[in-house]
């Protein structure tokens, strides 16, 4: 049981984290806290109590682990590799946090690690024998899983040829699509952190299938020259994505300023386009959503412009070459369509 000395302690230091400590390290820890207080809440009934959340060196091939004590005596550590959180190993990361699929990817280390906190703290069971990746881990990691739609796992595996099913160690990493993290980290870090000795199994190099989609339109059509312009904008645009940072514009992403950086003023979206080809840019703007896949964008503004958009705005914001999210105003007034027609940016 925790004594109260050591939970003020705890609820000290997860202040400073948040609101005292360097720059470099505040808005990185309250972002992780929050994360943490939300699985707490949603996971765990709120058993738990706040960990000391640390950046720093991890051992070779790990990402971060969970102590009963910390390095002065207190209770309960999680480290998270400062490599992975910072940004600093490129291997790693192509867009590092904030960027929305390496934040995924850092709260689920998170949430592996906060299972391990559950199991340590609220089970009281250290399981040193599978490197604390035992039983009692695999049963929490399954019932969260089962409410997150995620395959279980196993802890062990009955022989070399049993591939069945995934290993602990690598939850929740190792039973989510490779597409969820998307194009923001690396197939080096999604294999590290699913627990695979190799990252060949690499999708994020296939070709979307609203791409190819497009594609055969375009073939079937007779145009040959159509079609092979899109594949070098397209391989231009995938060399760019893997050799080049881009800065954020969130007031450009959330349509508060066109790509020129003037007001973006009033867009009006048409059914219709959704309705074209028998809905590829709707599959397109869909997939695009669901698996994050926002280097997709400039197939979807190929798709529009196929469709009978001749809006600039829509089509050089889909081509801009910066992050896009989920906060990308051209895709939820896409998406929004099917709800409702003829929505209209909020700010005029
Ligand atoms: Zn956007």
């Amino acid at each position: 049981m925790t004594t109260a000395a050591h939970m003020n302690e705890r609820r000290g230091y997860t202040d400073f984290a948040t609101r005292l400590a360097d720059e470099s390290y505040r808005s990185l820890m309250a972002d992780l806290y929050d994360s943490w207080r939300n699985s707490n809440r949603e996971l765990f009934d709120g058993k738990l109590v706040e960990p000391h959340l640390a950046f720093g060196r991890t051992a070779p091939r790990s990402l971060g682990h969970c102590a009963a004590t910390t390095g002065y005596g207190g209770r309960l550590e999680i480290t998270l590799s400062e490599a992975l959180v910072f940004g600093t190993n490129r291997d790693w990361t192509v867009r590092p946090w904030p960027a929305e699929g390496t934040r995924s990817c850092i709260e689920d280390l998170l949430l592996r690690l906060t299972v391990r906190q559950y199991c340590l703290e609220v089970l009281e069971a250290p399981e040193r024998g599978y490197r604390g990746f035992g039983p009692l881990f695999v049963r929490e990691a399954n019932r969260i899983g089962l409410g997150l739609g995620l395959a279980p796992v196993v802890e062990r595996r009955r022989g070399p040829d049993d591939q069945r099913e995934p290993l602990a160690s690598g939850w929740p990493h190792c039973v989510r699509s490779r597409r969820y993290y998307g194009a923001d980290i690396t197939e080096e870090l999604f294999a590290l952190a699913a627990g695979r000795p190799t990252a060949a199994r690499s999708s994020s190099a296939s070709p979307a299938p609203g791409f190819l989609e497009l594609l055969q339109y375009l073939l079937l059509a007779g145009r040959v020259d159509d079609a092979r312009q899109m594949i070098d904008r397209r391989l231009e645009w995938l060399r760019l994505l893997r050799t080049t940072s881009w800065r954020p514009r969130l007031a450009v992403e959330e349509g508060k300023q066109d790509t020129d950086g003037r007001p973006l003023g009033e867009v009006t979206f048409d059914p219709a386009w959704l309705a074209w080809n028998d809905g590829t840019v709707r599959r397109i703007a869909e997939s695009v959503r669901e698996e994050r896949t926002y280097g997709d964008l400039p197939v979807l503004a190929d798709a529009l412009e196929e469709a009978g958009c001749s809006d600039g705005r829509i089509l050089l914001h889909l081509r801009e070459r910066m992050p896009h999210s989920s906060r990308c105003w051209v895709l939820r007034l896409l998406l929004a369509l099917d709800a409702q027609s003829r929505p209209t940016t909020e700010d005029t």
